[in-house]
């Protein structure tokens, strides 16, 4: 019999609940608060909500940021912590909201800039003294659950992911009535984020039996709840369960990471200007009848589970969840050309997830993938 032998980490206390945000004075441990918000909800007055909610009297707002978070933009958010003396940072919206918050919350006790810690910076994270909630109003990234930050460098345009022990938040608070603002189209593509979260980790070739139990449960939901999601946007048991699958691949990627889609997802975004959902999803369909080849016995028995009898009849139902939701599978829909694909290429085998894939890619094989869905 095949030895069985994995490792499971998550130290992040999750706290699901219709409402959770008004509950925050059970959890908060601190007396100085940054609260870290997607601007929309500093503008709609949620955020402001959210901070009374904490029962903590100093509190500062930092709504600057933007999708894909820039350096610059955590170094300023630092800077304020720092100068407040803040021991406890709220990250309040989207992957970007929050991934902004992990970084900044650990550069108010280790010194300097982002750039001596990320990218090719050379100092390594000190334990982090902060205490740090995060609060998604998306149903996608999962960053609540996971130790990863994902940062662009505004000078060079590269966005790149970085993984801390120290990025784990305290609590990860999730309230699915936060997410009933999203408009359809976010709601599409952040939705899908998190499909291929869960659709990566299971075909990864780093995934275990818990990763793989949390995969099949996310794919699941998200195929029976995401169109409901996006037609009906205040659907409370669409948006609680499409809640659900996203932390729960959030969780099930922080063990495996992602893989080629994801690797891909940066070039499309920083230089064709995808949201990172749409990013991770344009190329979606074509990866799994890539991956489907390294992968074939275990993909036949999702495929079984969920009711389909074979790799074509998932990537139908796949596409067509994709059409009725309006997200595109065609790299035309970004206005990527034939002409544009070499550098494509080149920027997705740098990042070292797309090894993570469970078959071999390389530059023709990449190439090839991304011709045929021009
Ligand atoms: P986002 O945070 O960039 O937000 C996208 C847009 O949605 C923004 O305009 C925001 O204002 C709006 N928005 C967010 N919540 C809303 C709501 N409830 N109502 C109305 N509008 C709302 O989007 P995202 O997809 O959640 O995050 C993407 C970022 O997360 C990317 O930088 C990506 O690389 C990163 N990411 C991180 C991880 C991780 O583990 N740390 C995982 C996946 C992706």
């Amino acid at each position: 019999m095949e030895k069985m032998s994995f490792n499971f980490h998550m130290p992040t206390k999750v706290v699901f609940e219709e409402g959770a945000a008004e509950s925050l004075v059970k959890h908060v441990k601190g007396t100085s608060l940054l609260m870290m918000c997607d601007p929309f909800f500093y503008k709609n007055g949620s955020a402001q909500k959210v901070a009374e909610a904490t029962h903590i009297e100093k509190v500062v707002f930092f709504s600057e940021i933007e999708p894909n978070p820039s350096c610059q933009t955590v170094d300023r958010a630092a800077e304020i912590a720092r100068s407040n003396h803040v021991d406890v940072v709220i990250g309040l919206g989207g992957g970007s909201a929050m991934d902004a918050s992990k970084m900044a919350a650990c550069l108010i006790n280790n010194e300097g800039s982002i750039f001596d810690y990320y990218s090719t910076g050379d100092k390594v994270l000190k334990p982090r003294d902060a205490q740090l909630i995060c609060i998604p109003t998306t149903a996608g990234t999962g960053s609540e659950v996971t130790n990863i930050g994902v940062y662009t460098n505004k000078e060079t345009g590269i966005k790149m992911p970085f993984a801390s022990e120290y990025f784990w938040p305290d609590i990860a608070l999730i309230d699915p009535e936060l997410t009933h603002t999203m408009p359809s189209h976010i709601t599409a593509s952040t939705g899908m984020d998190a499909f291929t979260h869960a659709i990566e980790a299971y075909w990864s070739v780093n995934s275990n039996p818990i990763s793989d139990a949390l995969s099949i449960s996310v794919i699941k939901t998200i195929l029976e709840n995401i169109e409901t999601a996006c037609k009906e946007p205040t659907h409370s048991a669409a948006r609680k369960n499409m809640a659900f699958a996203s932390v729960a691949a959030g969780i099930s990627f922080s063990q495996t990471k992602t893989t080629g889609i994801h690797a891909v997802s940066f070039p499309l975004t920083t230089d064709f200007g995808a949201s990172h959902g749409l990013a991770c999803s344009i190329t979606l369909p074509a990866f799994i009848k890539l991956a489907y080849n390294g992968r074939k016995d275990k993909m036949d028995a999702l495929f079984a589970m969920l009711g389909y009898d074979c790799v074509d009849a998932f990537i139908n139902r796949v596409e067509a969840i994709m059409e009725a939701i309006n997200l595109p599978t065609r790299l035309s829909a970004l206005n990527i050309k034939e002409s544009d694909l070499k550098k494509i290429v080149e920027v997705s085998m740098k990042a070292p997830l797309i090894h993570f894939t469970p078959v071999k890619v390389d530059e023709d094989i990449l190439y090839d993938l991304l011709k045929s869905i021009l």
